[in-house]
């Protein structure tokens, strides 16, 4: 199967082609287009040309396209999990999940395209501004270039296109090279819900290649990219004037104090832990539990761990499966090994079974050890002891991430000062920091990123403010 660009409304060939490979069962699964900077600029000239008519369509217009949109990925729920599945090894289940909450996502864009507004500014509380009338307008920005990861490829793409559609804009994407299908498959259902010809193109390649060309073309008004820290902080010294959002990634923390009912709160750590195979911005990468229930904690995690059926994908038993390539599970045991020499405990998992990685429990790991402070991005969890929610707190802030953070208190006192210290984009009181849904403001700070996406929230950040003032005097 060959999947060509989608530029213009139209489906075009590159010059070359690259060969995508499933990561669990690794057959073929299409050719896929590789798009030279050529086609990347033919792509920039559509979005240049759809953008003025585009941007003059009325708000209940865009709404209907959207809605439709959500409806269609609806009717074509089983097929599109199936593409998520195969091309991330994602167990069907939670591709089912990420379904269902494209649909949302889309359902909310179309929601708050009806809503983009400004505000009345009371010029007259200065001096000088008497009898004058001021408002704000809120317009596109124009061109929106969006990068987007392989961990959620249809959901993560849904939060760049479905705000771009609704403020008016129109959109050149590049998904990840891993997972291309979703995003066409996506374009295709944007042809059929009515989106006008060139408001999305989507151009497949190699980051360095089509990532590059988006970010220095003076056309494109703004980046929005979600992915690694490496790449984010590349393209922000490389966007100029351009207006750069970026969602990058995490080392997260779950505190858990004592009197917490370790029983009830297993299930959530497991779910935070090992979802997506680990391979979740917000995944749970470090607990804290207080000294009091810390034996129990290990032991119950340990055992509900040992507990999960490893496979394939498309297996609805199937909990946890491939990582995304053959480096990263590599990476992943480097890493284990590297904790483990210099002292730490791996109590359960360490070992890779194909292109899986059991999951991974390690005690008594330091700080600075590449599994503590940098991403794992694997089924990998630390649990560490603690004495004190304080003690915690400055634990989770030993890092360069800020995404999420969790703490589990029956202690309101606590809880709330958790909240002020905490240096992070999100923080959730008696739950894991593994928690979104698509409405929500969602973002980092630190190496986590900058701006924050959730429809309304993105909508603002992909609108310029205009201020109008008559002079009635
Ligand atoms: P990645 O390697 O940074 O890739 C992300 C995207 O950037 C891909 O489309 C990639 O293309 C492209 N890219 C690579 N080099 C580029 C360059 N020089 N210029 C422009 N674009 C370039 O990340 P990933 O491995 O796909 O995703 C995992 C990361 O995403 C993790 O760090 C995770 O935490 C983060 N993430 C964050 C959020 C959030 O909302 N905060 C959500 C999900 C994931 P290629 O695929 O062709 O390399």
């Amino acid at each position: 199967m060959k999947k060509q660009l989608f530029i213009n409304g139209e489906w075009l060939d590159a010059k070359e082609y690259t060969t995508l490979i499933a990561p669990y069962s690794e057959e073929k699964l299409a050719e896929i287009a590789a798009a030279s900077p050529e086609d990347v600029d033919a792509a920039i000239d559509a979005a240049d040309r759809a953008r003025a008519q585009w941007a003059k369509t009325p708000a209940h217009a865009r709404a209907e396209i959207l809605e439709n949109l959500s409806n269609l990925i609806e009717e074509r729920f089983d097929e599109t999990a199936r593409i998520i599945s195969l091309e991330a090894a994602k167990p069907i289940e939670m591709a089912k999940t990420e379904v269902a909450r494209t649909i949302q996502t889309f359902k909310f864009a179309a929601e708050e395209a009806k809503r983009i507004h400004g505000e009345t500014i009371p010029l007259d509380a200065a001096p000088g501004g008497e009898r004058r009338v001021a408002y704000t307008v809120r317009e596109p920005i124009g061109i929106i270039g969006a990068i987007t990861p392989f961990n959620f490829p249809l959901n993560l793409v849904a939060h760049k296109v479905g705000p771009a559609i609704a403020a008016g804009n129109t959109i050149v994407l590049k998904p990840a090279t891993q997972t291309p299908l979703s995003a066409l498959h996506l374009a295709q259902l944007t042809q059929e819900a009515g989106l006008p010809v060139g408001v999305l193109n989507v151009v497949t390649g190699r980051g360095s290649v089509v990532g590059d060309r988006l970010v220095t073309d003076d056309r494109i008004s703004m980046i929005t990219f979600t992915g690694s820290p490496s790449v984010g902080i590349g393209i922000r010294n490389k966007a100029g004037l351009k207006k750069v959002t970026l969602e990058l990634g995490s080392n997260a923390a779950v505190i858990i104090d004592k009197g917490t009912d370790i029983d009830k709160i297993i299930p959530r750590c497991i779910i935070g832990a090992y979802s997506n195979q680990g391979q979740v911005c917000i995944s749970l990468q470090r607990a804290y539990v207080h000294e009091s229930l810390y034996e129990e904690f290990v032991a119950k995690f340990i055992e509900a761990s040992n507990n999960l059926k490893l496979g394939d994908p498309l297996e609805p038993a199937t909990d946890v499966s491939a990582l995304i390539s053959k480096n990263d599970v590599q990476r992943a045991l480097n890493w284990i090994e590297e904790a483990k020499s210099a002292g730490a405990v791996v109590a359960t998992g360490g070992e890779a079974q194909g292109n899986m990685l059991r999951p991974t429990v390690i005690l008594e790991a330091d700080p600075q050890m590449k599994v503590s402070c940098q991403e794992v991005f694997a089924p990998i969890v630390l649990i560490n002891k603690i004495s004190s929610v304080d003690e915690a707190i400055d634990l989770v802030n030993d890092s360069r991430y800020g995404l999420q953070a969790g703490i589990y208190t029956k202690d309101v006192d606590v809880a709330l000062d958790a909240v002020e210290k905490l240096q992070v984009g999100g923080v959730l009181i008696n739950d894991i920091p593994t928690f979104r849904v698509d409405h929500m403001p969602y973002g980092g700070v630190k190496e986590s990123g900058t701006g924050r996406e959730g429809l309304k929230y993105a909508v603002e950040e992909m609108t310029e403010m205009k201020l109008v003032i008559w002079n009635r005097n």
